[in-house]
């Protein structure tokens, strides 16, 4: 898929006032830093489509894009940030558990890992959440360029091992870098061909 637009369409705190209408949609989510911005903007060819905060954590707010018109790329918050109370933890989970059970026009969600730490409980039980709700989703490793080719290898083998402790089968999994423009061709060509089924 080539990138012929991408712009922005609105921010929302409630999922209820997220678009009405049925444009598919494909939502990006991970652990506050791990690189979700800089991917965002590295898939949509644009420097700052999605802004990096400067305060992990603090915007709560489902993002959405629409790209070439045909689908809608959201960026939801960071989770797992360690400085927010209890209470904001679990409005939180209740604000992400409502988006992915009430957006049906969702086709799949991406869960963003960083590729050089060894898989994490938040991002195993999330991903685990996903299954048991029925939600498609795949894996996005980020930062592949901090590791050298047979390190990439190595973790990703141990998040296969990982995973297939509680999983029959694999989710797809992508291996990306938004510096050095890795894994832009797959992710699109994923949600190409999901897109027109
Ligand atoms: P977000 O909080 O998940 O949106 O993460 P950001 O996109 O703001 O990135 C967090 C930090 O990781 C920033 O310092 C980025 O420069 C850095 N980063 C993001 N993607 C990459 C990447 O592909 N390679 C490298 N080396 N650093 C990255």
């Amino acid at each position: 898929m080539k990138i012929k637009s991408a712009e922005f369409v609105m921010s929302n705190s409630e999922v209820a006032k997220c678009p009405k209408n049925r444009i598919p949609e494909y939502a990006f989510i991970g652990r506050s830093n791990v690189g979700k911005s800089s991917l965002i903007n590295m898939l949509t060819d644009r420097k700052s489509l999605a802004k990096t905060s400067g305060r992990p954590g603090k915007t709560q707010l489902i993002n959405h894009f629409i790209i070439n018109d045909e689908w809608y790329l959201v960026d939801l918050p960071g989770y797992g940030y360690a400085r927010v109370s209890k209470t904001s933890k679990k409005k939180f989970q209740k604000f992400i558990t409502n988006y992915f059970e009430q957006r049906q026009q969702l086709v799949s969600a991406f869960v963003l890992v960083d590729i050089r730490h060894k898989p994490q409980t938040i991002d195993l039980e999330f991903m685990q959440y996903l299954g048991e709700n029925g939600i498609p989703f795949g894996i996005i490793f980020t930062k592949a360029d901090k590791l050298k080719p047979n390190a990439i290898d190595n973790h990703v083998e141990d998040y296969c091992k990982e995973l297939l402790k509680t999983w029959e089968e694999l989710p797809p999994y992508f291996i990306t870098s938004s510096s050095k423009k890795i894994g832009q061709d797959d992710v699109l060509n994923f949600i190409d061909a999901t897109n027109e089924e």
